[in-house]
């Protein structure tokens, strides 16, 4: 039997510095054919010494789901890179002067790219088609000078390309085109505000397909509330630690990075773990589900003066798909801005995109499920023909 193109599938690599989620899916269809995610890699007493063994891992993974990857025809692999910095604001075939750029990058992501790099050299040993590296940031390369600069002395930054950079483009990327899709309405015609909650959070605003603003920075820490992570910190808290706690740059970096957020409020950083406590009763659960409200409040805010008014409020990523509490709680009060939800809809916990404001709404307030593989997939594919 002979395959046409369509039918062929792209390998999905997501490495982290302990872990690989893989994902074979068919770029056109949207097909799964396989998932699955390699674990405790390099950790004491783990079978993964390193990423090489977690690709053989996958593979036997692969085997017990009766798919043998030398048999697949693959027609790419496409790779998760968290940071592509001030180089890399599309997808790029990946030679040996791309990955030594991705390396370079390092500096700015030590917490991501080191690990993308090893799991790039490890697949490109072993899978012989064309590898696609597809950056997190590359969406919101667009942003205007404006939004991207801070305010600091502009050769400084130059010299250390310090600039807001933003993450989770390729989910706001997606989000934004399947909203335009549910609402049957051209993508260049839409104001958008859309919020990636899921373990790491972050909002954008997208005018006509195109991001104009969005929380994240330099790194992934700026922004929203996270589930272990700060986000926006009055910038004077690290000089004030250092001094103060006689904490070294490494442990403030942790302590914002591993130890806020919701966590560092709560001792808990899965949301339905907190919205349990909170309905419960428990008073520090109550607290971390209002900040972390607060802050949303703050950039819909910002984002509807940015945007002079939205078409629609996007809530995706697993808080944002499932969390009934947080939508109700994000769109209360905000009537007078034309921000509304309806009850009923907003309960209904069903899987796909849908809308949850009233009939008539001045803004209309969705859900709508990102997709950052099948996203990865098609922009590997789409590079690659
Ligand atoms: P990642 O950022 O790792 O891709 P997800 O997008 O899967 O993560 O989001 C993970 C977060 O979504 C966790 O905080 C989890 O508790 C939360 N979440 C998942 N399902 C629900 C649910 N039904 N209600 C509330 N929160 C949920």
């Amino acid at each position: 039997m002979t395959q046409s193109s369509t039918d062929r599938p792209v390998l999905v690599l997501n490495a982290g510095s302990s872990s690989l989620k893989y994902q074979l899916v068919v770029p056109e269809s949207g097909e799964v054919r396989a998932a699955g995610i390699v674990e405790r890699i390099g950790e004491p007493g783990s079978e993964v010494a390193d990423h090489s063994v977690a690709l053989e891992q996958m593979r036997a993974q692969l085997r017990a789901d009766s798919v043998r990857l030398d048999e697949v025809p693959l027609r790419a692999v496409g790779h998760r890179v968290v940071h592509g910095g001030p180089d890399f604001s599309e997808p790029v075939v990946i030679d040996d002067a791309v990955l030594d750029r991705i390396r370079h990058l390092s500096a700015l992501a030590p917490l991501h790219n080191p690990a993308a790099v090893i799991g790039i050299e490890a697949a490109r040993e072993r899978l012989d088609v064309p590898h696609v590296a597809v950056f997190d940031t590359a969406y919101f390369s667009s942003l205007p000078a404006a939004a991207s600069t801070y305010a600091v002395p502009r050769d400084l930054a130059a010299k250390h390309s310090i600039r807001r950079y933003g993450f989770h483009g390729t989910s706001h990327q997606f989000v934004a085109g399947a909203t335009a899709e549910l609402l049957g309405r051209p993508l260049e015609d839409l104001r958008q505000v859309i919020l990636h909650l899921g373990n790491g959070c972050s909002a954008s605003a997208v005018r006509g397909g195109r991001a104009i603003e969005t929380s994240m920075g330099l790194t992934p820490l700026q922004g929203l509330v996270m589930g272990t992570r700060s986000g926006d910190v009055d910038p004077g808290l690290h000089a004030y630690l250092a001094r103060e706690a006689g904490l070294s740059l490494d442990e403030i970096d942790t302590l914002l990075n591993k130890k806020s957020g919701v966590l560092g409020l709560s001792g808990v950083n899965d949301f339905r773990e907190l919205v349990e406590r909170v309905e419960a009763g428990d008073d520090d659960a109550q607290l971390a589900f209002d900040v972390f409200v607060h802050r949303l409040k703050h950039y819909v805010g910002a984002y509807l003066a940015i945007l002079g008014g939205a078409d629609v409020l996007v809530f995706t990523a697993g808080i944002g798909q499932h969390s009934a509490p947080v939508r109700a709680a994000v769109a209360d009060g905000l009537g007078e801005l034309g921000i509304a939800v309806d009850a009923s809809l907003n309960d209904d916990d069903s899987s796909g995109a849908r809308v949850i404001s009233p009939d008539g709404s001045r803004v209309v307030v969705a859900v709508v499920p990102t997709n950052e593989e099948l996203a990865i997939a098609r922009q590997t594919a789409d590079l690659v023909g």
